[in-house]
C-alpha cells in the first residue's frame, strides 16, 4: 500500500524533531560550550590582570605587601572556585592558592616544560597544564613586570569539567524547551487532520465511486472553506454528469423509438405487398403510404443533424443586417400549398416596409419555418395564423399565432426539450418530431435572444420571440 498523505506528513513531523534534537545536541552544544569558555576565559583573564597589576604595584611600591595581594588571592580562589598560581619565568610555582596557609607563600615546585609562549594568540588553556592537575583545566596567564621586564606570571585555573556541567544544564534547559515546541507543533497537526486530510479522505473516496460509475454518492458536508468547496463542486458535478447520462439515454431511447416505427410501417407494407396480401391494385396507394414514411425519416435524421450542429460548443453564427420582413414573407410563402390544402390563411402585420435585423438569417428563417409549421400543424381547419412584428427599443418581437388546439398547461414547460411531444400532437399528426422547438431555441439561445408562449387549451398558441434590431440600417 502506498503511504498515505498523512502518514508522510507525521514522517516528516518525526524527521523535524530529529533533526532539531540533533541541531540541539551538536550545533547549540558545541555554540554554548564556546561561549563558556571564552565568557570564563575572559573573565578570568581580567581577573589575572588585575592581580598581575596590584602584584607589581606591590613590587615596585611598598604602599601594598605581597601579603595583601596573597591574601586577596585566596579570596578569588574562595569565591570563584579557581586554583591562583604565581609562577616565576622558569615555571616554579611560588604561590600556590591552594596550598598558602594565611600571610606566607609555601608553595615551591617547578612546572616541568613551562613556557608562557605556548598559550599562543588566544589568553587561555585547556589542559592539565604541563601534566600539573590529574583533571583538564581552562587555564589563563598574566605576566608580573618588574620594572619592564617580566619577572612573573599569575596563572588561574578553573576545572574545565564545570564549565562544561553548566553547559549541559543550560542545554537541558534547551531541551526542555525544545521539546515543548515539539509537543505545540502537534497543533498544526490536529488542524491539518481536521481541517485538510479528513476532508480530502472523503472526496478521494467519492471520486472513486464516481470512478466506478455511483454518480448519485454525495460528498457529506466538509466546512465552507475551499476544500468544502471543492467538495460542492464535485457534488454539483457528479449531479451534472448524472443528469446528462439519464438525458443521453432518454434521447437513445426517443431517437430509436422513433426510428423504429416508420421503419416497422414500411417493412409491413413492402413484406404484404411482396406476399400479396395487398393486392397489386392498391400497389400505388401504399408505395404513397411509404414515401411518406421515408420522408418523416429523412425530416427525423435532418433534424437530428441540424440539432447537433447547433449544440456544438461555440456554433458559428453568420449574423449580418437582413430585413426580417421580407425573410417572414418569404418563409410563410413556402407554405402557400399545405395552407390551401387545410383551408389556412397566413396574415402577415409587418411593421414597417422592412425592419433590419442583425442575425444568422438562415437559422432565424429556420426558426419562423419551424414555428408556422407548428401552427398550421395545430391549427383547426378554416383558421388564420398571424405573423407579426413589433419593435420597441432596440428589439424586434417576431409573433406567430395561431387559433389551434393550443397547449396543455402542464405541457408548456416541457415544449422545449427535445423528443417532447404533446399526446394530441401524437394521434393528431404523426409526422412529429419533437425536436422543432429544442432546435428553435437552441438557435435562439445562441444568439443570447429569447422566446416565450402565451397557449391556452382549445383557444390558440402564440410564440414571441426577439431580435436584436440592426444599427446600421433602421436609423
Ligand atoms: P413536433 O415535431 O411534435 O411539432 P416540436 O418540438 O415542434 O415537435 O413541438 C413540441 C410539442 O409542442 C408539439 O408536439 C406540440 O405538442 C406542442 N406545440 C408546438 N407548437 C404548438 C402549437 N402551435 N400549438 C399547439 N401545440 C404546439
Amino acid at each position: 500500500m502506498k503511504p498515505s498523505i498523512y502518514l508522510k506528513f507525521i514522517f516528516a513531523w518525526l524527521i523535524f524533531g530529529l533533526l532539531g534534537f540533533l541541531t540541539i545536541a551538536l550545533l547549540s552544544s558545541r555554540l554554548t560550550l564556546n561561549y563558556l569558555i571564552t565568557d570564563n576565559a575572559n573573565a578570568l583573564y581580567r581577573e589575572a590582570n588585575l592581580i598581575s597589576n596590584q602584584y607589581t604595584q606591590s613590587l615596585s611600591s611598598s604602599q601594598l605587601s605581597t601579603e595583601d595581594v596573597t591574601l586577596q588571592l585566596q579570596a578569588i580562589d574562595h569565591f570563584t572556585s579557581s586554583v591562583v598560581w604565581i609562577v616565576n619565568k622558569d615555571g616554579q610555582v611560588i604561590y600556590d592558592s591552594r596550598n598558602a596557609s594565611e600571610g606566607a607563600e609555601t608553595a615551591d615546585f617547578v612546572i616541568e616544560g613551562f613556557d608562557a609562549t605556548d598559550i599562543g594568540s588566544k589568553n587561555y588553556m585547556i589542559g592539565t597544564f604541563y601534566d600539573s592537575f590529574p583533571q583538564e583545566m581552562l587555564s589563563v596567564l598574566s605576566p608580573i613586570n618588574n620594572g619592564f621586564q617580566v619577572v612573573s606570571y599569575v596563572v588561574i585555573h578553573t576545572p574545565y569539567a564545570e564549565i562544561v556541567t553548566r553547559k549541559d544544564e543550560l542545554l537541558n534547559i534547551v531541551y526542555i524547551t525544545g521539546g515543548i515546541l515539539y509537543l505545540l507543533s502537534l497543533i498544526p497537526l490536529i488542524v491539518f487532520t481536521f481541517a485538510v486530510y479528513r476532508p480530502i479522505k472523503k472526496i478521494a473516496a467519492a471520486t472513486g465511486e464516481y470512478a466506478n460509475g455511483n454518480l448519485d454518492y454525495s460528498i457529506k458536508h466538509t466546512g465552507s472553506d475551499e476544500i468544502g468547496k471543492l467538495a460542492d463542486s464535485l457534488n454539483f458535478m457528479a449531479s451534472r454528469l448524472s443528469e446528462s447520462e439519464e438525458d443521453q439515454k432518454r434521447f437513445i431511447a426517443n431517437v430509436s423509438h422513433d426510428f423504429r416505427s416508420p421503419l416497422t410501417s414500411i417493412r409491413g407494407y413492402l413484406e404484404a405487398m411482396v406476399d400479396g396480401t395487398i393486392p397489386p391494385e392498391l400497389h400505388e396507394k401504399y408505395i404513397n403510404i411509404v414515401l411518406n414514411e421515408t420522408g418523416r425519416l429523412t425530416k427525423l435524421t435532418n433534424s437530428l443533424l441540424s440539432l447537433n450542429n447547433l449544440s456544438d460548443k461555440g456554433m458559428l453564427l453568420e449574423k449580418t443586417d437582413f430585413d426580417i420582413n421580407s425573410a417572414i414573407k418569404h418563409t410563410a410563402e413556402t407554405f402557400e400549398g399545405t395552407c390551401k390544402q387545410k383551408l389556412l390563411r397566413i396574415r402577415l402585420i409587418l411593421t414597417g416596409d422592412t425592419m433590419f435585423v442583425y442575425a444568422d438569417k438562415g437559422k432565424i428563417e429556420q426558426v419562423v419555418y419551424n414555428l408556422i409549421d407548428n401552427a398550421i400543424k395545430f391549427s383547426n381547419q378554416n383558421s388564420e395564423i398571424k405573423v407579426e412584428t413589433t419593435e420597441k427599443n432596440e428589439t424586434v418581437f417576431v409573433s406567430v399565432k395561431d387559433s389551434g388546439i393550443g397547449i396543455p398547461k402542464e405541457s408548456v414547460k416541457y415544449i422545449f426539450d427535445r423528443f417532447y411531444k404533446s399526446d394530441n400532437s401524437r394521434g393528431k399528426d404523426k409526422k412529429g418530431t419533437g425536436l422543432g422547438l429544442s432546435i428553435v431555441k437552441e438557435i435562439l439561445n445562441a444568439h443570447n435572444e429569447n422566446i416565450n408562449v402565451i397557449s391556452t387549451e382549445g383557444v390558440g398558441s402564440e410564440f414571441i420571440f426577439t431580435l436584436p434590431k440592426s444599427r446600421e440600417f433602421n436609423d
